[in-house]
């Protein structure tokens, strides 16, 4: 009942611009005619005409042009088709499925024949595929198998404005694959106005724009600032509905939880206020939501009702859904940044660009004039967010990017054509943390090891854990831990109404050494019951989860065979598995504080055992974990009890046993220990740098 009366509460607003607010017509077209009533339509043989006439060719259109569904298929029906692949990279892999689906629709095949997509540990190809959507990861990893991309005709990369690292990194890459190959094109397309920049960087090359169709969007600011941005969300929300006339709304969070929590609310607001009110089907979208779900968000609202999409900024231009009127922006983003205090990546929720804020609103006014409600106030979107997004390569940890780079046998990073080249000291802490991993040696050069880590699909350190786990005896536990982690977020399933139930169950797997193990003694559960989903079921596991943890188990299990490396279990001895997860993980450990919570051994930063980890409450001393998640604290996720010993036996460069009061560097030492290897990376790149100047 109280949901009901403060979801009548109104929020104030102040009108800045004023557009029509009128509906348009919303019609059943056929797939032909919905084709050709796109703006790329129109553009259709100037495209061709210019992907015949030149290699290189930037493409500009608003989002819901048309590009990602359409070029692709034009060239499939110009032939491109036929001498190779075109493939086609998203940044988002929920994107890449969506338009692969879409497009196999239009086309008329199922998905995988003529039409795929391929993303990390899943792939929907076959010899008949023509055109492959793709993550911008998965045509960086082929690359590394085949610099000439031997497979494709024209590669299209999508959503170049989105600047992910791999995006970035395939700038350069594909700059020199094209001298290789002059019969390849390469396609850049982008939502916004970069393509000045893009057309530099790419040798002056061409600029198709393809003129946009877009209806004045309305924008209103909040008065004050928004003390709980959710709640006003919410109640924004509601009040469209229930004041506004029909047009579907999209409202903009930041992940899942908060995705999933305001679809609970929304639903249970609706449910308050009975059922005179109109329809409100709430819809969430999000990275890791599974295919079914998200092919619902683009079918039209019951007659008379209205539907409201929550997306996370995969809706700002990877996604296009068609009828929405309204657009609600809090102003916020979860995104990754190196945290140097932590010395790794970590996801935290800060304010958008003005350039994203421009292009939320946009997505009000693709079908007819709409309204877009800022939660923020007119001056903070004036003085508080950057014009525009810093690109990912300036601001994440390019560990993963450089051990690829030189697999690739690039080894001049500094002279690397980037478009915005990444801080110098990133590429050093890098550098550095691939040495303390082993994959480099001391001149800087990929060893065996750093090779082999560089072919599994995964972030180093974990590669690294699954490769040491051959030699100490234990990769048949180990392939099992990695496949589930890489997999998926989570295997248990914990339903609001049940949680006790559930944690109760989830308490019976639980290892004493920590959730590693436990997500081992899970798996080894599931395969002694014959894979079965009613022992899912019973357990309150995740059926889909535990299918997809097998199906990538077995990816890997092929990668190690390739290897020649071995399968061989430890039994019931898995000290060894946590011995070998200290080989990758050894910078993630914490100990114990007196006082409260963990300290991290390499900063001394605080952190926090999760309590869903196998091991709260417990008194675990010393422990590694695989990420660390920012709520109220920082949390350890995925936590393992370990001896320090291990740890220093695990990484004699980075960490030695300090005096007698354990282990762990002082940070003050650990410069001292670092900054030495920082300036002999330094000196070879310039070394590299000045060699390639004299070629
Ligand atoms: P762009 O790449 O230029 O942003 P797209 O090619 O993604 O544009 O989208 C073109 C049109 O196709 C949009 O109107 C969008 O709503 C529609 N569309 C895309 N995917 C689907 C889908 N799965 N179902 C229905 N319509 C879709
Ligand atoms: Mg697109």
């Amino acid at each position: 009942q109280t949901g009901g009366q403060k979801s009548l509460e109104m929020p104030e607003w102040k009108k800045i611009a004023s557009g029509k607010g009128e509906l348009g017509k919303r019609t059943n077209m056929s797939i032909k005619d919905q084709r050709e009533s796109l703006p790329a339509f129109k553009m259709r043989k100037q495209f061709l005409d210019a992907v015949g006439k030149y290699q290189l060719l930037i493409v500009v259109g608003d989002t819901g042009s048309g590009k990602t569904t359409q070029l692709t298929q034009y060239l499939a029906e110009a032939g491109y088709g036929n001498e190779g692949m075109i493939g086609c990279t998203q940044p988002r892999r929920v994107a890449a499925m969506s338009v692969a689906a879409r497009v196999s629709d239009e086309v008329g095949c199922r998905i995988g024949e003529e039409v795929g997509y391929t993303i990390r540990f899943e792939d929907k190809t076959s010899d008949r595929t023509r055109i492959k959507y793709m993550t911008d990861g998965i045509m960086q990893r082929e690359i590394l198998l085949d610099p000439e991309l031997q497979k494709y005709s024209v590669i299209m990369l999508d959503e170049a404005h989105e600047r992910t690292i791999a995006t970035d990194v395939l700038f350069g890459l594909l700059k020199k694959t094209l001298k290789r190959r002059p019969d390849m094109k390469l396609i850049v397309t982008s939502a916004t106005l970069d393509a000045e920049k893009f057309s530099a960087y790419f040798n002056e090359c061409p600029i198709l724009t393809i003129p946009g169709r877009t209806y004045p969007v309305e924008i209103m600011y909040s008065r004050e600032p928004e003390s709980d941005y959710l709640d006003a969300a919410l109640t924004t929300v509601m009040q469209i509905h229930l004041t506004e006339p029909p047009g579907d709304i999209l409202l903009f969070l930041t992940g899942k939880e908060e995705i999933d929590t305001s679809a609970e609310i929304i639903f249970e607001r609706m449910k308050a206020l009975g059922p005179s009110v109109p329809e409100l089907v709430v819809l969430p979208i999000y990275g890791a939501l599974p295919s079914e779900i998200a092919s619902k968000i683009f079918e039209p609202p019951p007659p008379g009702g209205r539907k409201v999409v929550i997306a996370t900024n995969i809706a700002e231009t990877s996604i296009t859904i068609d009828g929405i009127y309204f657009v609600v922006d809090p102003g916020f983003v979860k995104q990754t940044a190196y945290d140097a205090k932590l010395g790794m990546d970590r996801l935290q929720v800060t304010p958008i660009s003005q350039a994203q804020a421009k292009q939320r609103a946009g997505r009000a006014g693709r079908t007819g004039p709409g309204k877009c409600f800022r939660l923020y106030t007119e001056s903070a979107f004036q003085s508080e967010m950057l014009p525009t997004t810093i690109p990912e390569i300036q601001r994440q940890n390019l560990a993963n990017t450089i051990l690829m780079l030189k697999a690739m046998g690039i080894n001049d990073l500094l002279g690397f054509d980037f478009m915005d080249p990444p801080p110098t000291n990133t590429m050093l802490t890098a550098l550095e943390e691939l040495y303390a991993l082993s994959a480099l040696d001391d001149e800087g050069l990929l060893t065996r090891l750093g090779r082999r880590m560089a072919d599994f699909p995964m972030e180093p350190a974990l590669a690294k854990s699954l490769i040491m786990s051959v030699e100490l005896g234990c990769s048949d536990e180990m392939l099992s831990i990695v496949a589930m982690i890489s997999a998926v977020q989570t295997v248990f399933h914990r339903p609001k109404e049940k949680q006790q139930v559930a944690d109760q169950k989830k308490a019976r797997f639980h290892d004493p050494a920590g959730d590693h193990l436990t997500l081992l003694n899970v798996y080894n559960g599931w395969k002694g019951a014959g894979r079965s989903d009613p022992w899912c079921f019973e357990n309150f596991i995740q059926p889909r989860s535990m299918k997809r943890g097998e199906d990538v188990r077995k990816q890997l299990v092929q990668i190690l065979e390739r290897h020649r490396l071995k399968i061989v279990s430890c039994g019931r001895d898995t000290m060894r598995v946590r011995q070998a997860l200290c080989s990758g993980f050894f910078r993630n450990s914490a100990r114990k504080d007196p006082q409260e919570g963990y300290k991290t051994l390499v900063e001394g930063t605080p952190v926090y055992m999760h309590p869903s980890s196998a091991l709260f409450g417990k008194a675990a001393e010393h422990v590694i974990y695989h990420s660390l998640v920012e709520t109220t604290r920082e949390y350890m996720h995925n936590v393992t009890a370990i001896e320090p010993k291990w740890l220093v036996e695990a990484a004699p460069t980075f960490f030695k046993v300090a005096g007698k009061d354990g282990m762990g560097m002082s940070k003050r030492k650990r410069d001292e220990r670092i900054q030495p290897l920082h300036n002999r990376f330094a000196a070879e790149d310039d070394w590299r740098l000045s060699s390639q100047r004299r070629q």
